[in-house]
């Protein structure tokens, strides 16, 4: 996916266009985004699912997308747009799903 190295965008905190820096973020991992996701290890120790005897079977498997679902081959990218007037930056509304990304001439998978 290609996108501009800068746009002319509308700025809620201007309240008119202006021209916006394109930049990206990366989805983080779930273990720094998420963690207290399900199973997740500060998860387990801080509701104390380890108390009791073995870990029926729980806790030895590796996370399922490491060996079941090989299909995804694309990432969710955010695509991040910062006001040059006020500095103020801003998502788009739904990140997109790319395996490439192409802003200006810079390349970042
Ligand atoms: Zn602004």
């Amino acid at each position: 996916m290609k996108l501009p190295k800068e746009t002319t965008r509308y700025c809620p905190t201007c309240k008119k266009h202006t021209v916006q820096v394109v930049s990206t973020q990366k989805q983080r991992s779930r273990s720094t985004a998420h963690p207290l996701s399900r199973w997740g290890t500060s998860r387990v120790e801080s509701r104390s699912y380890r108390s009791g005897f073995g870990n029926l079977g729980r806790f030895s498997k590796p996370a399922v997308k490491s060996w079941k679902r090989k299909t995804k081959v694309t990432k969710r990218i955010t695509v991040m747009y910062k006001c040059k007037t006020c500095g103020k930056m801003k998502g788009m509304s739904s990140a997109i799903r790319s395996s490439r990304i192409e802003i200006g001439e810079k390349v970042s998978k």
